[in-house]
Formats: C-alpha cells, sequence, structure tokens
C-alpha cells in the first residue's frame, strides 16, 4: 500500500495489550507508532517471566470464560477471536513452543518472557512499527492532538486513530500508574475506581505468628466462605502466611468476593479448614483420644496431620478453652475463622480491578465518548484470577482493538473519498 494513503494508528502503551494492538492494526494496513512513558516496553511483561511466564490456561473454552466472572459475557466475545489456542499458535509462530503444566496452565517452554518479547518486538520492528520510548501521556490537546511529555519537553502528536492500552494502577514502577484516569475522566469516559485484584489480605497476627510463620505455605487447604448472596463456597487451593495477613493462589482467586465483601462490612470471613483430610466425627476421635505426655502441638501433628505453620495459626485463633475441648478443637480445626480486614495496597497487587467501564465501549472496543479511541488490556473493567487469564484477556483485547482501529479509520476515509468524489 502507498505509504502516503494509509492510515495511522497512535498505540499508547507498549505492555502486551498494545503491542498485539500495534500487530493487528499493522497487519490491518496501518502506519503504527507505538508510545510508551518508560524507556522501554513490556516491563510488567518480563516480570511476569519471573514466575515463569504463565501465558494462557489449557481448560475447554467454557470454564476458561467462567473466570472472567461479572464480564465473561464481554470477555468471551474478544476470546473468540483470540483464545488459548490461537495464543499458543500465536506464540509458536514467533518461535515459541508451549506446554501445559500439571494444572493446565500453559507456559513458553524456557519459562521466560524475555526472549518471547524479543522475537515480538523484531517483528513488529520489522513490520514498520515505530516505538516511541519515553513519551508520557498527558491527555488531549485541541482538535484531540496527543499531548506527550518528553525528556525534551512537551510534544503534541496528531493522530487519526489511537489505541489506549496504558494498564492498570498495580506496579507504578514498572510504567501503569493509573494517571490516565484524569484526562479520560475530563473526556467524559466512566470509570469504574481503580482497586488491587490478585493481592494478599490484612489480618492482624500476633508478634510470634508474623515472626516466625511469615513466609510459611499452608497446605492442604480447603476455604470456606458465604459470599454476597448467602451462598456457600468451599475451594481446595494453597496459601501463604505473610507479615501482613495472608496471600496465594487460593486467596487471589476468590479475592474479588473478599474485596467487595470488606468493602461493603469492613470486614471479610473467610474459614479455613486445615485438615481437610478427615471428616469432623473422625477427627474430634482422633483428638479424644487420650494424649499422655503428648504437647497439644505434637498431637495436633500426629493426629490431625497439621504442620508447624497449621498449629501456629490454631494456637493464633483459638482459646484455651477451645484447645481444651476435642470438639470444639476438632471444630475450629475444619473451620478456622479468619477475618480479613483490608486488600493489599493497589501498587502491591498482581492486577486491578475496575478501570475504563465496558459499556462505555462498542463492539470493537472504541470509546462511545471518543470516536476513533479504542481501549485495551487491564485498564479496561474487567479482572480475573492468576493463571494464564489476565494476559489472555490483554492480548485479545489488544487484537480487537488495534483492528477495529484500522478498520475504522479505513472506513472513514472510505466515507470521505466518497463525499469528494459526490462533490
Ligand atoms: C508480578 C506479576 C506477575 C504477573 N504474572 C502474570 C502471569 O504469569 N500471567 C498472566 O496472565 N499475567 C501476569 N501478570 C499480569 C500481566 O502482566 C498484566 O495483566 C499485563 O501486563 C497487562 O498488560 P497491559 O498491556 O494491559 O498493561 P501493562 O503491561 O501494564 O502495560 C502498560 C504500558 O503502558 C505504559 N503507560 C502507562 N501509562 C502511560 C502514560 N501515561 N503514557 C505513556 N505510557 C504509559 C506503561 O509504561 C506500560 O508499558 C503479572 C503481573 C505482575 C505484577
Amino acid at each position: 500500500m502507498n505509504p502516503a494513503a494509509q492510515p495511522r494508528v497512535a498505540i499508547i502503551g507498549g505492555g502486551p495489550a498494545g503491542l498485539m494492538a500495534a500487530e493487528a492494526a499493522s497487519m490491518a494496513g496501518a502506519q503504527v507508532d507505538v508510545y510508551d512513558a518508560m524507556g522501554s516496553v513490556g516491563r510488567k511483561f518480563l516480570l511476569a517471566g519471573k514466575g515463569g511466564l504463565n501465558l494462557t490456561h489449557a481448560e475447554p473454552f467454557a470454564r476458561f470464560v467462567e473466570r472472567y466472572g461479572a464480564r465473561q459475557h464481554e470477555v468471551s466475545r474478544w476470546l473468540q477471536a483470540f483464545d488459548a489456542t490461537a495464543l499458543r499458535a500465536w506464540a509458536r509462530d514467533l518461535g515459541v513452543e508451549t506446554f501445559v503444566g500439571s494444572s493446565g496452565r500453559v507456559f513458553p517452554h524456557d519459562l521466560k518472557a524475555a526472549p518471547l518479547l524479543r522475537r515480538w518486538l523484531h517483528r513488529l520492528r520489522a513490520a514498520g512499527v515505530r516505538l516511541h520510548m519515553h513519551h508520557r501521556w498527558l491527555g488531549w490537546q485541541a482538535h484531540g492532538t496527543l499531548h506527550f511529555a518528553t525528556p525534551g519537553g512537551e510534544r503534541a502528536v496528531p493522530t487519526d486513530a489511537l489505541v489506549l492500552a496504558l494498564g492498570g494502577g498495580s506496579w507504578p514502577q514498572l510504567g501503569s500508574d493509573g494517571a490516565w484516569v484524569a484526562p479520560l475522566a475530563q473526556a467524559g469516559v466512566d470509570i469504574a475506581p481503580l482497586q488491587p485484584a490478585n493481592c494478599g489480605f490484612e489480618l492482624a497476627w500476633s508478634a510470634h505468628l508474623r515472626q516466625r510463620f511469615a513466609g510459611a505455605p499452608l497446605r492442604p487447604l480447603v476455604a470456606q466462605w458465604v459470599d454476597r448472596l448467602g451462598i456457600a463456597h468451599r475451594r481446595q487451593g494453597e496459601c501463604v502466611l505473610s507479615e501482613y495477613g495472608i496471600e496465594g493462589s487460593l486467596i487471589y482467586a476468590i479475592g474479588a468476593e473478599l474485596r467487595e465483601q470488606i468493602a461493603e462490612r469492613g470486614e471479610a470471613l473467610l474459614r479455613l479448614d486445615l485438615a481437610p483430610g478427615y471428616a469432623l466425627p473422625a477427627l474430634v476421635e482422633r483428638l479424644a483420644a487420650p494424649r499422655g505426655k503428648h504437647s497439644l502441638g505434637d498431637w495436633l501433628r500426629r493426629r490431625a496431620g497439621l504442620d508447624a505453620a497449621r498449629c501456629a495459626l490454631v494456637f493464633e485463633l483459638t482459646d484455651a478453652a477451645t484447645r481444651a475441648d476435642p470438639h470444639a478443637l476438632a471444630a475450629h480445626i475444619k473451620a478456622l475463622p479468619l477475618r480479613l480486614r483490608a486488600p493489599r495496597p493497589l501498587a502491591e497487587a498482581i492486577s486491578t480491578a475496575g478501570g475504563v467501564r465496558l459499556e462505555a465501549l462498542d463492539d470493537n472496543l472504541m470509546l462511545r465518548a471518543r470516536p476513533g479511541v479504542f481501549v485495551a488490556g487491564e485498564m479496561l473493567d474487567w479482572e480475573a484470577p492468576t493463571g494464564g487469564y489476565l494476559l489472555t484477556a490483554c492480548l485479545a483485547s489488544g487484537l480487537l482493538a488495534g483492528r477495529g482501529a484500522a478498520d475504522w479509520l479505513r472506513a472513514q476515509q472510505g466515507r470521505q473519498d466518497a463525499r469528494e468524489t459526490r462533490d
């Protein structure tokens, strides 16, 4: 295509969503410029690589989309354009083979993000995508011109269409700090408050528990809670005691419900079954047997299978009378109450809930309030647990937004050409 006739798409934000938008817009025939506040793109993606880079999940599509909770309907539409299978094919195309781990999570063979990102950037540059680093977007100036702060001073950049992929508000040191909320709100875009997702929760532990057991894993374990509709749930998994409270994949998976309960009631009640291998009557019977000279800690280890960390939790959260009664003690071990007071701050969270409300967008992720402006990735109002669901939805939404921006521009140009011919 003649470059002069090519539509120009600006992408702001060089995380996975923005880079995928760049690739999609470029493949749809647009000239693409990517702007990012930092000195290099994909910093959070590289950090995800430190944990093995869980790219996606191999479970069936119907189960996969349920992970997006209240937003599964909308996200499933994005995933129809780019699902886990498409993601693995895309990685293979970049020369990165993936494998399915025992839990169904999908990783690159080398468990690293850097080689994938390197190859991806090489392919984007070869396709003509231009990267502009140290460009912090501040908002719009008159006539929709983009306003950037750069080391050389402020810069105004005109654009035909725009994809915003500015990330959420967690780990601001990596570039996504949520500062985009102000200019978008000013432009009339409806934004749900940014909140921590996939984060730990705070509890007031004793100094003894903090000092001796922070970092200790709790497993096996079943969490039990009653949701805001009054429905009781049980879920097996793992979590970790931390200095401030509790964290880990099981907590992340139910974190949205816990966070909302705290917002509504000031606390969330989570019960832990520390001995899921024993039914309550069996555990009562085992604990009621004559203890002889054994200390209670030793007895809990032998008769209930509790390790030191789970024993310490029982001592922390029961009184002497409960510990002296095998029935009450067993009941507590099977449903130890934790009163969670607050989620950890957004800056520490793995991901962000809240963001641009999906109702503010059309089917191609274009802002209804600002035609020609598309939004993708974690800055949109959806959330999901860890397990590869975050990157998959970021990439899928990036693809839709990038393709949507190029198509929208082409349609605009078509309309203008038709007008000129008519006149
Ligand atoms: C420790 C950790 C581990 C993770 N591991 C996984 C994992 O294994 N699997 C998984 O699925 N997900 C994982 N995630 C989540 C995943 O990394 C994010 O969901 C994903 O990176 C979000 O992509 P994004 O493109 O929407 O935003 P980001 O990756 O945050 O990219 C946004 C970009 O926008 C730029 N930007 C922001 N504001 C401006 C501005 N005003 N002007 C210009 N540029 C701006 C930023 O510099 C950044 O480059 C992990 C996250 C963390 C923190």
